[in-house]
């Protein structure tokens, strides 16, 4: 799948591959690989409603039927939500496995050894499947030791190590909102090496960053001093959110066919600069408009032809423990 839809042509004008496609590639493929984890949803169920409670878990998913008017009550039940996340799941500063010093120096990236496919033990599943982009090794001045970072896209293998970014944390809230919530959202990239998820609430995509424990602040990043160039939304195939009856009481999937997937340039959501000085930068960078509308198009074309059990043949290794 992803090897056919990478020889689409990729070519601009120069004749040279496109950078800006190139990067848009390899996150759908890393966006597909998310949805990929769907069958894993049951086993997330679970783990949520124990760990963080029945009806505080219940409350979340029917935070899109609360009424218009209660909008600050459900950007609490969220914040309250990712400040737990974020208890759970502490951002991971290149800690030291063998002595616990922080700031190991990285290394590169290797391919994951069997042992580090190979789900961790407690899988509630009979079938574990266990999805992993790459490893990061790491140099540690203090023993000098090297240390192995998994990094997982698999969302229950995230829950058990609870070792993660941005990259973990950002899908791990994702498949929550979508596959234990049953709520529309988007998995948020920023080439500028950032990831977020946003959910839909009254007529709105609201922002949600995982490692920040923020709700509804598109212009944290700006604060940061990043200049926002590409900022893209991936959204799997689902209920419509512009359609209001569509998700009403946070029941998971009930009404799966209205939205196809999409691949969205949101980059002017996440800053205050105008339209026209994104697209300075972007030239400054060499890519074009049209290049970008193209790979997008493009992109769309792709994620739509997948059905999610065509992704799960695609990037699933099921492994019986
Ligand atoms: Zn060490």
């Amino acid at each position: 799948m992803a090897s056919s839809s990478s020889s689409t042509s990729t070519s601009n004008s120069n004749g040279s591959k496109s950078k800006y496609e190139a990067k848009l590639r390899y996150n759908v493929d890393r966006f597909a690989k998310i949805l990929s984890d769907e069958p894993q949803d049951s086993s997330l169920v679970q783990w949520l409603q124990e760990s963080y409670g029945v009806d505080k878990t219940n409350q979340l998913a029917q935070l899109s039927s609360l009424s218009p008017s209660s909008v600050q009550e459900q950007k609490t039940l969220l914040r309250d939500f990712l400040e737990w996340f974020r208890t759970q799941f502490p951002y991971y500063r290149d800690t030291c496995n063998h002595c616990g010093a922080k700031g190991c120096q990285f290394r590169g990236n290797h391919p994951p050894t069997l042992d580090e496919q190979t789900p961790s033990p407690n899988t509630t599943t009979t079938t574990a499947t266990i999805i992993i982009d790459t490893t990061e090794v790491s140099y540690c001045p203090h023993c000098q030791q090297l240390t192995r970072f998994p990094r997982y896209l698999s969302a229950m293998e995230i829950v058990k190590r609870q070792r993660g970014r941005c990259s973990e944390y950002s899908l791990l809230l994702y498949r929550i909102l979508v596959g234990v919530l049953g709520l529309p959202a988007r998995w948020i990239v920023d080439w500028a090496n950032h990831v977020w998820a946003e959910v839909w609430i009254h007529e709105k995509w609201v922002h949600l960053d995982p490692c920040e424990a923020s709700v509804d602040q598109p212009l944290l990043y700006q604060g940061w001093g990043k200049k926002q160039t590409y900022i893209v939304a991936f959204q799997q195939r689902g209920p419509d959110p512009s359609s209001s009856s569509s998700v009403t009481n946070g029941n998971k999937k009930n009404d799966t066919a209205h939205c196809p997937s999409s691949v969205v340039d949101v980059t002017k959501d996440y800053t205050s600069d105008s339209w026209e000085t994104i697209q300075e930068r972007r030239a400054q960078d060499g890519v074009t408009q049209e290049e970008i509308a193209a790979a997008l198009d493009r992109a769309n074309a792709d994620l739509q032809q997948m059905t999610p059990s065509d992704i799960i043949a695609t990037y699933s290794t099921s492994r019986t423990n």
